[in-house]
């Protein structure tokens, strides 16, 4: 559909749903239809001139169906929007088309014993202040959580804090079921346990719009932030590995900082030197005595404390520096920078996270997030900086990494399959086939849909009954 024919099917779809919450200025439509895709220079010059072409905030469910029944009517492609912090263009819309704004469905509809049901446009940080008084905290989250959504996190999450004890969102047992809205003349609804809920887990809301999502919750601790500072890179890993492979010091965070990253770290760095290498960890008050003979040990000092709850009062938690907000940290100070997403093995990261930071030097930087894999195994994997200078270069870098056996999932591409995915997932299309047989959910984000005609496609892949 080219654009003056979007043109008119929103004219005829705005006429018919006057009553909805449009949004049409097409600059504050170019904002809303940007994210975090330009931490890579790659992204960012490839997605410069999408957007989509106008943006609605549904108010209800009801709103939603009214708007999706349009869509399907007069073809018109659809795009979820949640707390916009995904990092690949996620949201970014390819076609145009309508981009929809989820955050006023955002209630908790059922809270149980370490189990919690909320609307997909809630806040993570909304679900936590509600699950708090009755002793549940969530198993894992970006450390974008007081902005990112719950369908945000299970469109185009991974996972983060808290993954150091339950692995990524997808791992068993972490997601219990999805409610999901299909994309067609009749909009219908579904419950979806898992695991096939998970099919629509990181497809970009290309193939189902989540409605709910239901979660398992972990036990709320009194935690600790710190971090700690190290004179030397292999102490502050060792001590970091100490900690992580520690089963009983009880923790929910645990990331390591080769310098001069702990120096881009605006608000803290006043508390240690520019070159010295930092770990910071949130750890349980019970496991905290621990620390500090494990910091003598590897010759690490402490250079700022908190509860949990002063960082919160203060808006100032350490969780704010790890994962994907070391890099925007570092962009702050140097634009010049970008990142990489690596996942060591878990047989010998501590080795290879020593020869890759000693075969590029200052030029890719280590940040390394401990976490367990989806088979419970220790590991660590990282979000390295990188000194960009070129394309080519940033591709011989994730080679090079590739040849020594560190997983590259390339945060550098917008195509589902070509970044964490993989490759093309047959499952996945046939969800898409089965709940959006148009293709209007986020076109030209799943490869797989492309080439459809060429796979196996599955009639069910849902395993749903009332059929
Ligand atoms: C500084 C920074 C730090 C980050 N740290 C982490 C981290 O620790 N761990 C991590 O996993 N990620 C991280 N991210 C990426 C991102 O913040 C998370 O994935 C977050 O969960 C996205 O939520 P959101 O609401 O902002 O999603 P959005 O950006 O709004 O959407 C993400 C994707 O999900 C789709 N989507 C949104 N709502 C729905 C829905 N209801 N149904 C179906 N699809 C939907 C969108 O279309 C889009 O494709 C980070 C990003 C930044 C910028």
């Amino acid at each position: 559909m080219d654009s003056e024919q979007r043109k008119h099917a929103l004219a005829l779809i705005q006429q018919a749903l006057p009553d909805l919450d449009w949004t049409l200025q097409a600059a504050k439509v170019k904002r809303l239809s940007r994210d975090f895709h330009w931490f890579s220079p790659v992204l960012k010059q490839q997605l410069e001139d999408k957007q989509a072409d106008a943006v609605v905030r549904p108010r209800d469910e009801e709103e939603l169906m009214l708007l999706v029944k349009a869509c399907v009517q007069h073809q018109l492609p659809l795009i979820l929007r949640g707390g916009a912090t995904g990092n690949y263009g996620q949201l970014v819309p390819l076609e145009g088309g309508i981009l929809v704004d989820m955050t006023g469905l955002s209630q908790i509809c059922e809270l149980g014993d370490g189990v919690v049901r909320a609307q997909a446009g809630i806040r993570l940080a909304e679900i936590e202040a509600f699950t708090r008084p009755a002793g549940w905290e969530l198993r894992c989250m970006p450390s974008t959580y007081r902005l990112a959504s719950l369908g945000g996190l299970y469109g185009g999450g991974f996972g983060g804090i808290g993954s150091i004890n339950y692995g990524p969102l997808g791992a068993p047992g972490n997601v219990l079921s999805v409610k999901v809205m299909t994309m067609e003349a009749e909009p219908r609804i579904l419950h979806v346990p898992a695991p096939q809920a998970l099919l629509l887990h990181h497809a970009y809301g290309s193939n189902g719009i989540i409605l709910e999502v239901e979660l398992a919750l972990a036990p709320l601790h009194r935690w600790i932030e710190r971090l700690d500072v190290f004179d030397d890179f292999t102490d502050a890993l060792d001590y970091a590995n100490a900690f992580a492979r520690s089963p009983g010091l009880v923790k929910r965070q645990l990331a390591l900082f080769a310098a001069p990253i702990p120096s881009y770290f605006s608000h803290l760095n006043g508390h240690y030197q520019a070159n010295q290498h930092a770990v910071i960890s949130v750890i349980a008050q019970e496991s905290e005595g621990f620390c500090a003979s494990l910091l003598e040990k590897y010759r690490g000092h402490s250079a700022v404390r908190q509860t949990a709850d002063e960082a919160r009062e203060a808006n100032a938690s350490l969780m704010e520096y790890c994962w994907n907000h070391t890099t925007l940290h570092a962009l702050k100070i140097d634009s010049s920078l970008t990142y990489l997403q690596t996942a060591f093995n878990y047989t010998n990261y501590r080795q290879q996270i020593i020869n890759m930071a000693a075969l590029f030097g200052d030029e890719v930087i280590s940040h390394i997030e401990f976490l367990r894999d989806n088979d419970g195994n220790i590991t660590a994997s990282g979000l390295q900086l990188v000194r960009y200078s070129t394309e080519e270069r940033l591709n011989e870098i994730m080679v090079t990494f590739r040849d020594n056996d560190v997983k590259i999932n390339n945060p550098h591409v917008y195509q589902i399959e070509d970044g964490k995915q993989g490759e093309i997932k047959p499952e996945v299309v046939s969800v898409k086939k089965c709940l959006d047989p148009n293709g209007l959910l986020n076109p030209g984000k799943l490869r797989g849909w492309e080439v459809r005609d060429t796979l196996t496609l599955d009639n069910n892949p849902l395993l749903l009954t009332d059929r």
